[in-house]
């Protein structure tokens, strides 16, 4: 058997307007579970999740909640500090959340960039998608082209309730970060970024298009 002999720690955060779901999406991610009943979270909240990439690599994922402090304003530079990639939801019963989503990633883009200048990778995630679709997902060429704009590397539609592609986002979002990484340490290693095929629900993972 093969032991994984690269190993990778990332801080991710989870922000967005209250509401939308991003414990639910940790919650099912990391614990696999749902619940319906609503209780806002107080201080800041992490979980871990460990992700046997390939045979060789091991990520692990350091997921940030917000927790409860969108509230509050715009998120300060220490609890952004170090991450290397972020996903912003908005809630897709719920039009005002997607128009916080450009305030969201401009905030996060003034306060935190890579060692390199770069802009840290953000994944999009138009969660509650199983109350249907009819709110803001009609169009996917608006989203492409929205994400585009604002420098998302891709954008999902998410359940947490139905378990629909968490896993998907976070696998995105994964192979930019190890990418990123790759171009820090201008070592390039192919193989890292493969293509991952998602589900068929609506999904633009810009570099799964490329790859
Ligand atoms: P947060 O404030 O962004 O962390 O949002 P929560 O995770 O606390 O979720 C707020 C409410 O939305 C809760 O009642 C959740 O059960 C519900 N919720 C979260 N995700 C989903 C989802 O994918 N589908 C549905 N139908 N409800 C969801």
């Amino acid at each position: 058997m093969q032991v994984p002999h690269k190993e990778h720690l990332y801080k991710l955060l989870v922000i967005g307007d209250l509401g939308v779901g991003k414990t639910s999406i940790i919650k099912r991610y990391v614990h696999q579970n749902f619940s319906s009943h609503y209780r806002a979270t107080i201080g800041v909240d992490f979980a871990l999740k460990v992700l046997h990439w390939d045979p060789e690599t091991v990520v692990r994922l350091q997921l940030w909640d917000i927790a409860g402090q969108e509230r509050f304003g715009n998120m300060t530079r220490v609890y952004y500090r170090e991450a290397m990639g972020a996903f912003i939801v908005f809630d897709v019963t719920r039009p005002a959340t997607f128009e916080a989503v450009a305030k969201w990633k401009n905030d996060l883009d003034s306060k935190l960039t890579l060692p390199n200048g770069k802009p840290v990778s953000v994944v999009l995630l138009a969660n509650k998608c199983d109350q249907g679709k009819d709110v803001l997902m009609n169009n996917g060429l608006k989203m492409d082209q929205f994400c585009k704009e604002h420098g998302f590397v891709g954008w999902f539609e998410t359940s947490a309730k139905e378990n629909i592609n968490i896993d998907e986002a976070s696998r995105c979002l994964v192979k930019h970060i190890l990418a990123n990484e790759c171009d820090l340490i201008e070592s390039i290693e192919p193989d890292i970024v493969k293509p991952h095929l998602s589900s068929p629900k609506v999904v633009s993972c810009f570099s799964c298009a490329k790859s």
